[in-house]
């Protein structure tokens, strides 16, 4: 049969976040015509770039701004679009999905983008009035709430999110302590040598630490506000906050999955086309485990949504093999670029460059010549062009002298060689 004689089938996706949308468009763009599709979001706006809620936050960049489709896009594409609505169950049996209106769907082919939510840590405390986390436009909104009348904010976490977060309430006028019970901050994305850069640069910008500090408990007043942290230590040694922000890390949102039987165990297992258990069911984005990994940023989220729209469009079967991912943090003034893994071992060789004064280091992780792990500070124009060669695996021993340096360096190095090779060929 051609493609012109097939009737339409029902889609179903459920969350309207980045991965839910990138499926929508690169499906729209392979396959417009063949599905009728629905929508649920459980959040009330049509969508919106969720990495720039950081920049919106410290007053960089207003929410309009970072919306991307508004309801006309949806209207235009035939999408039903039901916002502020969660999907409550999936009756797997009638292959229908029950919003927490009562609105029943029917699906032929149904997408799960349901994201993560935040980690809270279960101290005492925790769920007293001012303490947020930071994930929605939602939690944007209530902290610059809190910070209009100055006071102090207490960020627990010193990862990416959590110094974003710290960094915004800190234009915004408040007193900010980054609580982290690690040594150095982002340890899973810099070394030391980086980390130590890192905060010194955000110490003189004003904000303040408590490293090695693991909380005990949130304290409130009389009405259930919050008034500070008590930490685990020896002296019972306490802070007094008027916000705490949780960044703790996320979890992938699974519950809907596995009380539809899904197979689950980190996020949602998918195969590399990206379906669940059950093949008429696909998951994408960070409530996905996929090879046992699962993935807080969005490049990979990009890949998984072309292959599972490849799938949805029946182009034949892409396959998607798993993401190395780069971070940069979103500080402004402040340069960072980790990719890749760039823990030493036996059999690896690490170069390293560091001009402390200038506020510069670089270090380079190779294992058989091969770059596995970069990390940047203070000079990262050249984090794309060592992450292309991450991820091609190119040999780099030709250029290994110059790595460190950078491209223009290893470039121009190449030219003289092949300008000293031409010569001696002249000869
Ligand atoms: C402040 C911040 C800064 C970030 N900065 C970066 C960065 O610099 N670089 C980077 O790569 N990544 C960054 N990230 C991570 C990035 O935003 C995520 O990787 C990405 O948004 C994940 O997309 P997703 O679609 O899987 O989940 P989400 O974007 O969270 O979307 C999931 C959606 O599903 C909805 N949903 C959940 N359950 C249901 C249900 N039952 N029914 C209906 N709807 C439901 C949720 O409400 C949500 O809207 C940042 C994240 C945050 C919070």
């Amino acid at each position: 049969m051609s493609e012109a004689y097939q009737p339409k089938l029902d889609l179903v996706v459920i969350g309207n976040g980045m991965a839910g949308l990138r499926v929508l468009e690169d499906l729209l763009e392979m396959a417009p015509e063949r599905y009728r599709i629905t929508v649920f979001g459980a959040e009330p706006h049509a969508s919106y770039n969720r990495i720039m809620l950081s920049p919106v936050l410290a007053g960089d960049k207003a929410f309009a701004e970072i919306q991307t489709r508004d309801r006309d896009w949806y209207d235009d594409n035939g999408i039903t679009l039901y916002t502020g609505e969660a999907v409550e169950t999936i009756d797997r049996r009638r292959r229908m999905v029950i919003s927490d209106t009562g609105r029943e769907v029917g699906y032929d082919r149904l997408v799960l983008a349901t994201g993560s939510r935040p980690f809270i840590i279960p101290v005492p405390g925790h769920d007293l009035d001012g303490v947020i986390s930071f994930r929605a436009i939602g939690d944007v909104n209530a902290m610059v709430d809190a910070s209009e009348n100055g006071g102090r904010a207490v960020v627990i976490g010193g990862g990416l999110l959590g110094l974003e977060a710290a960094y915004g309430l800190h234009q915004r006028g408040m007193q900010v302590t980054i609580v982290h019970l690690n040594n150095q901050l982002m340890e899973r994305q810099l070394d030391a040598q980086a980390a130590a850069l890192l905060q010194h640069s955000l110490a003189q910008r004003g904000l303040s630490f408590r490293m090695e500090a693991e909380t005990a408990a949130i304290t409130g007043d009389a009405d259930g506000r919050v008034t500070g942290l008590r930490f685990k230590d020896a002296d019972d040694s306490t802070l007094d906050a008027d916000l705490v922000v949780m960044a703790v890390g996320i979890r992938p949102n699974i519950a809907l999955a596995e009380s539809a039987g899904l197979h689950c165990d980190k996020g949602i297992v998918v195969n590399d086309t990206m379906q669940t258990f059950d093949p008429r069911i696909y998951a994408v984005g960070e409530c996905v485990e996929h090879r046992k990994a699962v993935y807080g940023l969005v490049a990979p989220l990009w890949d998984q949504a072309r292959v599972c729209a490849n799938h949805l469009a029946w182009r034949g079967h892409s396959h998607y093999d798993g993401s190395v991912t780069a971070t940069q943090l979103k500080v402004t003034g402040i340069d960072m670029y980790s990719a890749g893994d760039f823990a030493a071992d036996a059999d690896t060789e690490t170069l390293t460059y560091a001009d402390i004064r200038r506020g510069v280091y670089k270090r380079i992780v190779l294992r058989d010549d091969r770059i596995t792990g970069v990390v940047l500070y203070g000079d990262t124009r050249d984090g794309g062009w060592y992450f292309k060669h991450l991820q091609a695996g190119t040999d780099m021993s030709a250029c290994r002298d110059l790595l460190v340096f950078g491209k223009a360096f290893v470039e121009a190095g190449n030219d003289a060689t092949d300008e000293d090779a031409s010569d001696q060929e002249a000869a």
